[in-house]
């Protein structure tokens, strides 16, 4: 894959640029996540301080995002944004409005540079919308709460880097996909509210605009795992698992809720498992897929759904229900 991770991260952007791009992240924040409601869906009040970690405390081993509590009596957690995680998302985002499986039926002329730059920008946006959503739901589900009480007392969730507190890795993976799952869902009635005036721009039909939103955000989870340490991809889920889950989880938000979109339900699934299905065709030397790996997803899903209730999570979410 052509992702060049140190030529993402050290492209400069200039001070005021990153003002206003941290506006925006904190009104979209303010638009996903309604504070002045959340009482009505939380068991009990708990502050979220929003930071963008400019000076780079959290990402001293690369580009980071991160959950933690900082107060536990009065139930204060912190949600982190690397600033060098910023700098590769919004390069990435430049990048791969040049890919050719990226909204294919757009013509790379000149002429559309504009059109081109606006979903660039778009794309950035919902993948920031979904990292803050998914560092959400590790402090909502009860992530935080278990491994505080269960793992260490400054238990903390980093995104990219091996989490010292677990002796066992795999608890950890099935919280990312729990994460995933909740955050995926969310996201996908997100840009279903936006996806139409976007299909307009760029003169596209809502089929398009369903596969398009699945390669992005798979590809999303490509940069992930090359931002990762490494010896977290070689413990189960594997990449491909984790990006099946995350479809998984868009299936999930149109079963729940079969409005979002003016497709039928079996026409959404299909195009979301087609987008996956040209990604790995793609890059299939670096995904070395074949029938097993269905099968092994089948599995996944199993224990995720085991572990979820081994640990007893539901006792440590925050959320009144789901
Ligand atoms: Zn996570």
């Amino acid at each position: 894959m052509s992702i060049n991770i140190n030529e993402l991260s050290t492209a400069k952007l200039d001070f005021n640029y990153w003002q206003d791009i941290i506006k925006n992240i904190k009104h979209n924040l303010d638009q996903i996540i309604d504070n002045k409601h959340m009482s009505k869906i939380l068991k009990y009040d708990i502050d979220i301080e929003f930071v963008f970690d400019d000076l780079g405390s959290e990402e001293k081993f690369g580009p980071n995002a991160c959950a933690k509590y900082i107060d536990t009596e009065n139930n204060k957690y912190q949600i982190v944004l690397g600033r060098k995680l910023l700098t590769v998302l919004r390069h990435f985002s430049f990048k791969v409005i040049d890919y050719d499986d990226i909204f294919p039926k757009i013509p790379r002329t000149e002429i559309n540079r504009e059109k081109l730059s606006k979903l660039s920008d778009t794309i950035f946006y919902l993948w920031v919308d979904f990292i803050c959503l998914h560092e959400w739901f590790h402090i909502v589900r009860g992530h935080l709460n278990y491994g505080h009480e269960n793992l260490n007392k400054n238990f903390q969730i980093d995104e990219f880097s091996k989490n010292k507190y677990f002796d066992d890795n795999e608890i950890n993976l099935y919280l990312e996909i729990d994460a995933d799952r909740f955050a995926g869902k969310v996201l996908t009635g997100r840009f279903s509210l936006m996806q139409e005036s976007l299909a307009v721009m760029l003169n596209l039909n809502e089929e398009d605009m369903v596969e398009g939103f699945s390669i992005f955000m798979i590809y999303l989870f490509d940069l992930f795992f090359l931002l990762s340490d490494n010896s977290r991809g070689k413990v189960h889920p594997s990449p491909s698992e984790r990006m099946v889950f995350l479809i998984a989880a868009m299936q999930e938000a149109i079963h729940t809720n079969p409005k979002l979109f003016n497709l039928t339900e079996e026409k959404f699934l299909s195009l979301t498992e087609t987008a996956l299905k040209k990604h790995y065709k793609k890059h299939e030397e670096e995904y070395i897929l074949n029938a097993k790996d269905i099968l092994i997803t089948m599995k996944t899903l199993d224990t995720y759904t085991k572990i979820i209730k081994d640990i007893k999570l539901n006792d440590y979410q925050i959320l009144k229900e789901l």
